[in-house]
């Protein structure tokens, strides 16, 4: 027993991603679903239960259980709204859909991607790199399912007090981001994300139209909001814009610092 008790403890986990935690609450109606391995995983209460993205497959059992510790149940969930459709951000849906019934709702342009009509897009990827994709491509891999609700530019969701469909491409063709006027909230799916101290555009990796994803940036440069709930990294919950247009003015923000965009980013 003494052995196993040894082997236990010395395990670390790699990294805080994985630990098991309570929900944050971030605003009134909106909780992080912390822990996951995928994307950021956000439940809204208020109008009936709904997510905004799901992370990789393997989360799961941390939706469930963060779902509890907001003393929801799974079987209230109605809806997962998803920012696109990448296997980070719809890796559980089509089990949520099957053990739950929950709906989805994705940009009608990332749909046929969603439910296998059309193959995956495939990235750029340096060979340095192509190694670590490979290893992790089970992660990325999900079971394609039917879309519910094909969103459109304009399109007003019943949840959280009300949310906005803004269609910003560039990291897919149908990438989404939620806005709420109102109380200056931004879900800002791949576009814009917190992962490395600080604020970041899309991942260049995976980002095959570089001109729209500029374009869906300098969108949110006129945005009025101070909440940021980014699909990677911290959530921020005050100041969220100017800390944005502060990072443009820096260049820091790719693809906007780059020659052909940058004259026309600050
Ligand atoms: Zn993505
Ligand atoms: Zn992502």
């Amino acid at each position: 027993m003494k052995s196993d008790e040894n082997k236990l403890t010395s395990f670390r986990p790699i990294e805080k991603k994985g630990r098991w935690r309570l929900p944050k609450k971030l605003v009134e109606g909106i909780y992080l679903l912390e822990g996951t391995f995928g994307s950021n995983v956000y439940a809204l209460t208020g109008n009936g239960l709904a997510l905004v993205d799901a992370g990789f497959p393997v989360d799961l059992p941390r939706i469930i259980a963060g779902l509890r510790g907001i003393r929801a149940k799974t079987k209230d969930l109605e809806l997962v709204v998803a920012t696109h459709y990448h296997g980070d951000h719809v890796g559980p849906v089509a089990g949520l859909r099957r053990r739950y019934g929950v709906r989805t709702a994705i940009h009608r342009e990332d749909a046929p991607f969603a439910n296998g009509e059309r193959p995956i897009e495939r990235f750029e990827v340096e060979t340095s790199r192509l190694i670590f994709y490979l290893a992790l491509w089970p992660l990325f891999r999900y079971r394609n399912f039917p879309v519910d609700i094909f969103l459109e530019e304009g399109e007003q969701l019943d949840l959280a007090g009300g949310l906005t469909v803004l269609h910003t491409p560039g990291h897919s063709r149908g990438s989404i981001c939620l806005y709420q006027a109102k109380r200056g909230i931004l879900f800002s799916g791949d576009l814009l994300r917190n992962e490395r101290g600080g604020l970041e555009g899309p991942p260049p990796q995976f980002t095959p139209d570089v001109e729209a994803a500029a374009l869906s940036l300098k969108r949110l440069k006129d945005l009025d909001f101070d909440v940021l709930l980014p699909g990677h990294g911290e959530p921020i919950l005050g100041g969220a814009g100017d800390r944005f247009r502060l990072a443009l003015r820096r260049g820091e923000i790719w693809p906007l610092n780059l020659a052909s965009f940058s004259s026309e980013a600050g």
